[in-house]
C-alpha cells in the first residue's frame, strides 16, 4: 500500500478549521477492521455555529453573478482533480473499495459534477411571461433557497457530497454538509480544499452521528432545505423533523432496481452486465441490477452463465491492482447481508449458485452472490440488502414480468433486455422509477437527472432538474 493519506478531522465552520466538541467516532478501515482515526464529532453548538455562518454567508453568495459562482466551482473542480490521488486513496481507505475505481471511476465523476454545474449555474433562468392581466408585466425569477443542510451516506461519500454541494452552490445556496459516519475523510479534505476558494460560510463541513449531529441540523429553524441521500428509515426521521419549521425536503433514499430479461435478450451482453452492475462497489448502490426477471426460456442459462461469471469476480483489498470490488462498510452490514442470504437459503426453493459466505481473515469482505429461484413474495426480492447478491426469478410472460417489476416499494432504477425495441420501449413506458436503462444499467450522466418515486423519495440529484429543486420559482408582477 502507498504511504498513508493525511487524515483531517477538523470541521469547517465559518472558514475556520476546528476540531469536533462532541463525542469521538470511530472511523474504520473496512478490509482489515482496523481503528483510523478517533473523530470528535461537532456539538450542537457547532451545528449551531456552521448553520449561522451559512446564514450570513447568503447574503453576500446569493447576490453573486452566475458567472462568479461558476468561475469557483470551476476551481473547485481543479483542485479535486489536481489532488485526485490523495482523495481516491482516502476514499478507498474509508470504504475499502478498489484504489482503481475510486481513481478511475469516481473522481472524475466527482469533478465532472462541479464543472456540469458551473456551465448550468449560467443557464439557469426564468421566463418573462406576458401580460396576463393588462396592464401588468409578468415574469418568473428563479432564486436559490437560502441555506442547505446536506446529509450524505457512505457508498460513494466524496461523489454524494459533490452531488448535494454542487448544485446548492451552483444555485446560489449556501451549505451545511455532514457526511456520514463511517466515512467523513473525504467530506474533510474537500473541506480544506474548497476553503481556499470558497468565500467564508458558503460551505461548512460538520461530522457526527446522525441523531447527535444530523437531527440538530435539520431541526434549525435557519436550515430552509434538507437534502439527504440515505435509508428510507432515516427519510422518515428526517421528515419528521423537518416538519417542525416547514422545511423543503429533497430525498434520495434506498432501491430495490428489478432487471427484466426477455428470451431475446443478448445473454452474453446481460451476464456481462449483470457482473458488473450487480456488484460494482460490493453492490452497495442503490441502483445496483440486484432483482433479475429472467424469461422461461432464458433462465437455466441465465443462472449457470452469471454464477459462472460472478466466481471469477475478485475480491481484494483496496491496493490489489487487479481487485474488482472490495468489503462491506462494516461488519454490521456484513452480518444484515449474510442473514438475507441464510433466510434466503433455509425458505428451501432458493439456492445459493455462486457465494453465500463470509471471506476469512480481516477486514469486512463478502462473496458476490447468486441466489437463483427466488419468488416475487421473497424477502430477497422485495427488501434491499445493499451488497454483493443477485436475485434471479424467473417469469413467464411480459405483463407478469412487468407487474412483478412495480410491485416493490421502492422506485430509484430498473432496466429492461431485449432486441425487441418496441417492447423495450413499451415496458420501458410502464416501469414506475425514476431511471429505465435499456440494454443497459447503472450508467449516470451528469447531465441526467437521477432521483426515485414512492420510498426511494422525491427530488432530483444531477442535471437541471437538481437546479430546479435548490432553487424557487417566483413570480414578479411589474404594473406598467
Ligand atoms: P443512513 O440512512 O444510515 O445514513 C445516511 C446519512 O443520514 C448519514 O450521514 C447518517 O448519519 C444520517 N442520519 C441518520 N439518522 C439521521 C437522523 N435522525 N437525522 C439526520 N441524519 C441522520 O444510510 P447509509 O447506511 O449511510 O446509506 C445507505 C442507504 O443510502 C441505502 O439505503 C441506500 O440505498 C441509500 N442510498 C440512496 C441513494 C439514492 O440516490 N437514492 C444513493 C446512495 C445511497
Amino acid at each position: 500500500m502507498a504511504d498513508m493519506p493525511t487524515l483531517y478531522t477538523d470541521l469547517l465552520i465559518d472558514g475556520a478549521f476546528v476540531a469536533g466538541e462532541g463525542d469521538p467516532e470511530r472511523v474504520l478501515n473496512p478490509a482489515t477492521g482496523e481503528l483510523l482515526v478517533s473523530l470528535p464529532e461537532a456539538s450542537v453548538d457547532q451545528v449551531h455555529k456552521a448553520v449561522s455562518a451559512a446564514h450570513r454567508a447568503f447574503d453576500s453568495w446569493s447576490e453573486t453573478t452566475p458567472m462568479e459562482r461558476s468561475r469557483l466551482l470551476l476551481k473547485l473542480a481543479d483542485a479535486v482533480e489536481a489532488r485526485a490521488e490523495e482523495f481516491a486513496r482516502l476514499e478507498s481507505l474509508n470504504c475499502g473499495k478498489p484504489y482503481a475505481r475510486a481513481l478511475g471511476d469516481e473522481i472524475p465523476a466527482v469533478a465532472d459534477c462541479f464543472r456540469y454545474f458551473a456551465g448550468a449555474a449560467r443557464c439557469v433562468g426564468g421566463t418573462v411571461a406576458n401580460e396576463y392581466l393588462a396592464g401588468h408585466t409578468s415574469m418568473i425569477r428563479r432564486d436559490p433557497i437560502g441555506v442547505v443542510g446536506s446529509i450524505a451516506p457512505w457508498n460513494y461519500p466524496l461523489m454524494m457530497a459533490a452531488w448535494k454541494i454542487a448544485p446548492a452552490l451552483a444555485a446560489g445556496n449556501c451549505v451545511v454538509i455532514k457526511p456520514s459516519e463511517q466515512t467523513p475523510l473525504t467530506a474533510l479534505l474537500l473541506a480544506r480544499v474548497a476553503a481556499e476558494i470558497l468565500p467564508k460560510g458558503v460551505l461548512n463541513v460538520i461530522a457526527g452521528r446522525g441523531a447527535s449531529v444530523g437531527q440538530p441540523l435539520v431541526e434549525h429553524p435557519k436550515v430552509a432545505m434538507v437534502s439527504l441521500t440515505g435509508d428510507v428509515s432515516t427519510g422518515r426521521k428526517v421528515l419528521q423533523a423537518a416538519t417542525g419549521t416547514l422545511k423543503r425536503t429533497h430525498l434520495e433514499l434506498g432501491g430495490k432496481a428489478p432487471v427484466i430479461v426477455f428470451d431475446d435478450a443478448d445473454i452474453e451482453s446481460v451476464v456481462e452486465g449483470l457482473r458488473t452492475f450487480g456488484y460494482y462497489n460490493a453492490g452497495q448502490d442503490c441502483t445496483a441490477a440486484c432483482r433479475v426477471y429472467a424469461g422461461g426460456k432464458v433462465y437455466e442459462r441465465l443462472v449457470a452463465d452469471l454464477s459462472a461469471a460472478v466466481k471469477t469476480i475478485k475480491v481484494g483489498a483496496p491496493d490489489e491492482a487487479d481487485a474488482e470490488i472490495g468489503p462491506l462498510i462494516s461488519d454490521r452490514q456484513r452480518n444484515r447481508v449474510a442473514s438475507f442470504v441464510e433466510r434466503a437459503q433455509m425458505t428451501g426453493h432458493m439456492e445459493i449458485t455462486a457465494g453465500g459466505k463470509a471471506r476469512a481473515g480481516g477486514g469486512f469482505f463478502y462473496e458476490p452472490t447468486v441466489v437463483a429461484g427466488a419468488r416475487q413474495e421473497d424477502e430477497i426480492v422485495k427488501r434491499e440488502v445493499f451488497g454483493p447478491v443477485v436475485s434471479v426469478t424467473r417469469f413467464t410472460d411480459a405483463e407478469q414480468a412487468v407487474a412483478w417489476a412495480n410491485d416493490s416499494d421502492y422506485g430509484l432504477a430498473s432496466s429492461v433486455w431485449t432486441r425487441d425495441v418496441g417492447r423495450a420501449m413499451r415496458v420501458a413506458k410502464k416501469l414506475q422509477y425514476g431511471c429505465t436503462w435499456i440494454n443497459t444499467h447503472f450508467m449516470l450522466v451528469n447531465e441526467m437527472p437521477h432521483g426515485g418515486l414512492k420510498s426511494s423519495g422525491y427530488g432530483k440529484d444531477l442535471g437541471m432538474y437538481a437546479l430546479e429543486d435548490y432553487t424557487v420559482a417566483r413570480h414578479v408582477m411589474v404594473k406598467m
